[in-house]
C-alpha cells in the first residue's frame, strides 16, 4: 500500500467540524491518502512525508460529490418529449411508460452498458458515490434484473417497483401494490439497500405508499420517498413517520411539512434538474435551511424529467434559484448526500474517510456556482484510485 501526499491545495473543503465554517475550509492545505482512505489533513507546511507527491498548484480539493438520487437503469431517450415541452407544443407520449417499454425490450448487456456510461459520465464530473433506482421494469423479472445490474456498479441500490402502476395493472392498482409488496419485493430485496415509492397524485397515494415502504422495511430495506414533487401530499409526513433516510423533491411543502423535516433525521433532498427540465417552480431551500432541516442536492438523473448527471449544475441552480449560499450548496452536494445515504465514510475529507476526492481547476469552491456550465474537473480519486 503506497501513500500519496496531495499538497499545495489552495482551498480544502473538509466538511470536518474541527475546521472553521460550514465547509471546514483549510487554506494552503495538504491531504495524505494511504490506500483507499484519507490518513491526514491540515496545513501544507505541517504535512508528513509520503511515497508520492501530487502538486495541486493552488487548486480547490473537495469531497467527491454524493449523488443520492438517480434513475440510471433504462434504455432509450425522450428527446422528442423534451423538445416538444420546451417548444411549447403539447406532446402526448407516455412519459415514464415510454422508458418502461424501451427498458423491457433491452438486453441485460445493453442496460449494463448504458448504466456504466452514466456512472462514468458522472465520475468525470466529480461524482464518486451514486445511488441508482429500479422503476422502469415494473414486472418481477424486470425490476429484479434492474437491481442486479445496478448492484454491480454501486452499493446504493433502491427498489422502486412503485414508480408508477405498471401498464398491465391500469385497471387494478391495488393488485399492483400487492405485487410490489409481495412477489416483486421477494425478488428484488436481495439486490437492494433501499425501498422507494413515488407518492403523488397519479402514482401512489399515502396508504399505498405506506404499504410499500412498510413491506420493504420488513425485508430489511430502508425507506426513502419521492415526496411532494408536483403537489402537496402526505409523502413528507410519511417519510418522517417511518424514519426514512430522505424525502426527495420537497417542492410543495406546508409549514407542518417543513417543521416535520426539521425535527427529524430525514434529509430533504432537492432535485433542481427536475424543475429546470420541466419549467416548474423550484423548491425553497432557504425555508428548509432556516427551519433547521438537513438539505441534500442530487441530480435525479433520468431520461424524462432531468437528464443531467452534473452535480455542479445542480449547485449553480440551487444558488441562483433556490436561495442557497454557495457554501450551503456545496455542502448539500457532498455531506448532505452522504447524510441522505446514511454514509459516514464519504462526503467529507478527514482521517478515516474514503479517499473520494475532486480537484477543481479553480481557487475556491464558490466557482462551482460562479462559473456555471464550465468543466472545472482537474482530477478525481475514488477510494484512493486516480480515475480522472
Ligand atoms: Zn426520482
Amino acid at each position: 500500500m503506497s501513500s500519496t501526499l496531495i499538497t499545495n491545495i489552495g482551498s480544502l473543503v473538509t466538511n470536518d467540524p474541527s475546521h472553521p465554517g460550514l465547509l471546514g475550509l483549510v487554506e494552503q492545505a495538504a491531504v495524505v491518502v494511504d490506500g483507499s482512505v484519507v490518513t491526514w489533513t491540515g496545513r501544507a507546511a505541517d504535512a508528513p512525508a509520503a511515497d508520492q507527491v501530487h502538486d495541486a498548484e493552488g487548486r480547490t480539493l473537495l469531497p467527491g460529490f454524493v449523488d443520492s438520487h438517480a434513475h440510471l437503469v433504462f434504455a432509450g431517450d425522450r428527446t422528442a418529449e423534451f423538445n416538444a415541452r420546451m417548444s411549447g407544443q403539447s406532446y402526448s407520449a407516455g412519459g415514464i411508460r415510454t422508458t418502461v417499454a424501451a427498458t423491457r425490450a433491452a438486453s441485460d448487456a445493453e442496460l449494463d452498458a448504458n448504466l456504466a456510461r452514466f456512472v462514468r459520465e458522472a465520475l468525470r464530473q466529480g461524482t464518486t458515490t451514486i445511488e441508482c433506482k429500479s422503476g422502469y421494469g415494473l414486472t418481477v423479472a424486470d425490476e429484479a434484473r434492474a437491481l442486479r445490474i445496478a448492484a454491480a456498479h454501486t452499493p446504493e441500490t433502491t427498489y422502486l417497483g412503485a414508480h408508477i402502476v405498471a401498464p398491465e395493472f391500469a385497471d387494478d392498482p391495488a393488485g399492483y401494490v400487492d405485487l410490489v409488496t409481495g412477489e416483486m419485493l421477494d425478488a428484488c430485496a436481495p439486490h437492494a439497500r433501499w425501498v422507494d415509492v413515488f407518492c403523488e397524485n397519479g402514482a401512489f397515494d399515502g396508504d399505498q405508499a405506506r404499504a410499500v415502504l412498510k413491506a420493504g422495511q420488513e425485508r430489511g430495506l430502508i425507506p426513502r420517498v419521492h415526496a411532494n414533487q408536483l403537489s402537496h401530499g402526505p409523502g413528507v409526513q410519511l417519510a418522517v413517520e417511518l424514519g426514512a433516510a430522505s424525502a426527495d423533491h420537497c417542492t410543495h411543502l406546508t409549514d407542518a411539512d417543513v417543521a416535520a423535516l426539521a425535527g427529524s433525521e430525514t434529509v430533504a433532498t432537492l432535485l433542481p434538474g427536475a424543475e429546470f427540465s420541466t419549467r416548474a417552480r423550484y423548491p425553497d431551500a432557504r425555508r428548509l435551511l432556516d427551519a433547521g432541516a438537513t438539505v441534500a442536492l442530487s441530480t435525479d438523473c433520468n431520461p424524462g424529467s432531468s437528464f443531467t448527471s452534473s452535480m455542479a449544475f445542480c449547485i449553480a441552480v440551487a444558488v441562483r434559484e433556490m436561495g442557497m449560499t454557495p457554501d450551503e450548496a456545496v455542502h448539500a452536494a457532498t455531506a448532505g448526500g452522504a447524510r441522505a445515504l446514511r454514509r459516514t465514510d464519504v462526503g467529507r475529507i478527514a482521517p478515516g474517510a474514503r479517499a473520494d476526492l475532486l480537484l477543481l481547476d479553480a481557487p475556491s469552491p464558490v466557482h462551482l456556482a460562479y462559473r456555471p456550465g464550465v468543466p472545472l474537473t482537474a482530477a478525481v480519486w475514488r477510494a484512493g484510485v486516480r480515475e480522472v
